[in-house]
């Protein structure tokens, strides 16, 4: 019982923490996650998974470090059950990034990921094709808590703050 809540919580809490402390504001104000995660010259496979560049490596790091400290916290619960969160939280990474390889989910496990509000390699793959919708990495149930706050969030975005710069570049003040 102690291993499943354990694992539960690093992947519930992980998924959480990630979203809102890494994922939403490095889509707001942040250019890491963007030139990396979103790098539309590469594929996503390649920079989510096989790449060794430095930078992509850092933005996975610092995407898994919210679910490293989650574990860290449930470790004395179970030890393993955090493990488990954590191995079944990076082959979930794996899994979500494969539509570029051709896997489409079956219509069983669709049904059964629908009902546990589990992203699939489809849902990630629209995050891929427009970054500004599908947030939750492993959990559909966090896309609209993200969405709003990055509504609300928007005018103090980086997006925002270069739209301003380009409007009044291109429109000199008149004497
Ligand atoms: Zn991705
Ligand atoms: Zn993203």
């Amino acid at each position: 019982m102690a291993v499943a809540v354990a694992m539960l919580i690093v992947l519930v809490v992980g998924d959480f923490a990630s979203t809102f402390f890494y994922h939403v504001p490095q889509h707001l104000w942040f250019t890491l996650h963007l030139r990396t995660h979103h790098d539309r010259r590469r594929s996503y496979w390649d920079h989510a998974v096989l790449s060794t560049n430095g930078e992509v490596l850092l933005d996975g790091f610092l995407g898994a470090v919210p679910y490293l400290i989650v574990a860290a916290f449930v470790w004395q619960l179970s030890w393993p059950g955090a493990l488990l969160g954590l191995l079944l939280g990076q082959l979930h990474v794996w899994w979500r990034h494969t539509t570029e390889l051709g896997w489409q989910t079956p219509t069983w496990l669709r049904a059964f990921s629908r009902s546990l509000q589990v992203v699939l390699p489809e849902d990630h793959d629209g995050h891929h094709r427009n970054p500004d919708i599908e947030f939750g990495d492993i959990f559909r149930f966090y896309d609209v808590p993200a969405q709003f706050l990055l509504a609300k969030l928007a005018p103090t975005s980086r997006r925002t703050r270069n739209a301003a710069l380009r409007r009044s570049k291109r429109a000199p003040v008149r004497a």
